[in-house]
């Protein structure tokens, strides 16, 4: 591995362009993350709750972060003031904390609705017919604060291409109901956040719009 500025740079090479690359620093040091941005690269997705409000404290200001990983919503009110957007919303209960909060910082918050695409039971999301029924329910018609942009979905851990490719359909798939049903007329409902270090290229040829990376840009993670 070079430095990571250069990892981030090969990687933008070889994904399309109207695919946006998330780089996911969890685990990993501040000046890995400070090489990256004086090279110009200035966003990051972050996991944990902790860490992340941890290193928009100790690093500039100008880097725009995501959540990307599961929240409970007792520390929403951390990264409301600052974060960009949650990849990970499961929960009608944590939409509405997303909107409280947001709303006491007086910001609106970005989020994408979590799918639950993989075989495996401990991931996260919702079904299809949950979203459906939070959007057309009359409590979310007095969701003000929060601003919908998309679905998040992760694949079951295999190896098996095929399995993956049909799960990414699915989500892709999903998006586009939710697209067509509930947001045909805002055009900032357009995110597919599909695809990480393992998989990203089954996810950008199944319609991705964004791809979380992590160890093909870091390397790997200690636990
Ligand atoms: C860690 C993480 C990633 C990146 O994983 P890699 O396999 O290291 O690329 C992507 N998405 C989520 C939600 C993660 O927690």
């Amino acid at each position: 591995m070079g430095l990571i500025s250069d990892n981030i740079q090969s990687f933008l090479e070889k994904i399309p362009e109207n695919v946006q690359l998330i780089p996911i620093s969890k685990t990993k040091p501040n000046d890995m993350i400070l090489d990256a941005r004086q090279h110009g690269f200035k966003v990051f997705g972050e996991n944990k709750v902790q860490e992340l409000v941890r290193k928009y404290e100790e690093l500039p200001k100008d880097i725009q972060w995501h959540m990307v990983g599961h929240l409970q919503s007792n520390k929403m009110k951390y990264i409301a003031p600052f974060v960009h957007l949650l990849h990970g919303v499961d929960s009608f209960k944590l939409i509405k904390i997303m909107n409280k909060e947001a709303k006491k910082a007086g910001r609106i918050l970005n989020g994408l609705f979590q799918l639950h695409i993989a075989s495996e039971e401990t991931k996260f999301g919702f079904s299809p017919d949950e979203i459906f029924g939070i959007l057309d329910s009359r409590e979310y018609a007095e969701i003000e604060n929060v601003r919908m942009i998309g679905v998040m979905g992760m694949a079951t851990l295999t190896n098996d291409e095929k399995v993956v490719s049909k799960e990414f359909k699915e989500l892709y798939s999903t998006y586009r109901d939710l697209k067509s049903r509930y947001f045909q007329n805002d055009e900032s409902f357009k995110e597919i956040s599909m695809g990480m270090s393992g998989d990203f290229e089954i996810a950008i040829k199944e319609g991705s719009s964004m791809i979380r990376i992590g160890s093909a840009i870091f390397g790997e993670r200690h636990k």
